[in-house]
């Protein structure tokens, strides 16, 4: 290592307020938990090890976060608090130090062995923007979205960690003015950028999980790409909703930041009228003030702001289960497209270029109403953190290739 890892500036990103959790293999190791510091990973199991915390480097011994997920709440708190106990510790840097890896030498893999995915449609402005441009005669919100928080269950199998690529799909679309289908690689092929949320604690079937009893299960958030075909999408999704126009493949960063790491980003929720009904409200709603910002290539397309999000992701988790679904460790849910007010805060393309009518301008002159081939999708975030300063999120970045 040529720089000190502990070398950290004031401002740096990724300091001990941080300390997100990841799944990385260094050449000669075993694929570990790890968390970050500046520009290295810690190998978690390790650390455990040389400081005697047996429960831990069993858990982090593994390549997902599933079974660390599964010890519960209890135990994701009295972790986090001797990692920065011992990070803070100057005597102990040597030590800490034995265990690192620099990031570049490292692979990171998808963290969290996903296992049921939700997809929610929690912010009213891409909402309101995609039924204005799906149903310009009628209301932009359907009739129920103020009364529960939409969604639908996704392809859990087909989440990938961010870095991965992504193949084009294929499909059947049909334009409104075509008499028949046709076949073959989308033409419409767009990004959502959400924000996902990592849920651990199972549940027992029948029972729910209730707005004031939701922070036990929300482990972490990651930031997530849900690669939609607008063309497929638009032709197979009445009546049964989103399928294999979403289905290819989802990205989600490979560093999946604790909730305690973000308590400093906690906002409240914009008004919610008509009031929602009871199994929705609570003590603990809340919003995130998370600043995310799209890249296409090398040009920031967008800067969505989640914290104007309309449903607390407490209330999404406990609609989730309302019905007496229960919860797996490693479960996921995502927020839905997070956009804002203006046209620069949008966080899909099909807003941005307005379905094609308006697209936008790249910094090398190209023009993109659509993704094209070769295009690389870069996401990242920002938050407020809890001492002060701000930490990131993880990026979810993934190139496009060609249909096969
Ligand atoms: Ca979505």
């Amino acid at each position: 290592m040529t720089t000190d890892p502990f070398d950290l500036s004031a401002d740096a990103l990724w300091g001990p307020d941080n300390l997100p959790y990841g799944v990385a293999s260094a050449d000669g190791h075993d694929t570990h938990v790890v968390t970050r510091l500046g520009d290295h990973v810690i190998d978690l199991a390790a650390l455990a090890t040389l400081d005697g915390y047996r429960k831990w480097a069993r858990a982090w011994s593994n390549p997902s976060l599933n079974s660390f997920i599964a010890q519960g709440r209890s135990s994701w708190t009295s972790a986090r608090d001797w990692l920065q106990q011992i990070i803070r510790d100057e005597k102990r840097r040597d030590e800490v130090r034995s265990t690192m890896h620099s990031l570049d030498k490292v692979t990171l893999h998808l963290p969290v062995e996903v296992a049921d995915y939700v997809d929610f449609y929690a912010s009213e402005q891409h909402a309101t923007n995609v039924g204005r441009i799906f149903r310009p005669d009628g209301d932009a919100l359907t009739p129920n979205w103020k009364h529960l928080p939409i969604g639908y269950h996704g392809r859990a199998g087909t989440v990938v960690v961010g870095g991965t690529d992504i193949v084009r799909p294929v499909g059947q679309r049909k334009a409104p003015q075509d008499a028949e289908p046709v076949f073959g690689p989308s033409v419409r092929l767009d990004i959502e950028a959400e924000v996902g949320f990592v849920v651990g604690g199972e549940t027992e079937l029948g029972s729910r999980v209730g707005v004031d009893e939701a922070a036990d299960h929300l482990f972490g958030v990651a930031l997530f790409n849900d690669w939609s075909a607008r063309d497929i999408q638009a032709w197979e999704y009445v009546p049964l909703g989103p399928f294999l126009g979403k289905s290819f493949a989802s990205s989600l960063s490979p560093w999946v930041t604790p909730m305690a790491a973000l308590e400093a980003a906690k906002t409240a929720l914009p008004a919610q009228d008509p009031k929602p009904l009871d199994y929705l409200l609570g003590d603990d709603l809340f919003g995130l003030d998370l600043a995310l910002e799209v890249q296409i290539n090398d040009t920031v397309v967008s800067r969505p702001p989640y914290k104007g999000m309309y449903w607390s992701p407490t209330q999404m988790l406990a609609h989730l289960t309302v019905n007496g679904a229960s919860l797996r460790d490693g479960d996921l849910f995502a927020s839905g497209t997070v956009s804002g007010d203006e046209p620069g805060e949008r966080g899909s393309l099909l807003e941005l270029a307005w379905s094609g009518r308006e697209p936008i301008t790249l910094d090398d002159g190209t023009q993109r109403s659509f993704l094209e081939d070769g295009d690389v999708v870069t996401i990242t975030a920002t938050a407020p953190a809890v001492g002060g300063g701000r930490i990131a999120l993880g990026e979810v970045r993934g190139k496009v290739l060609p249909s096969r």
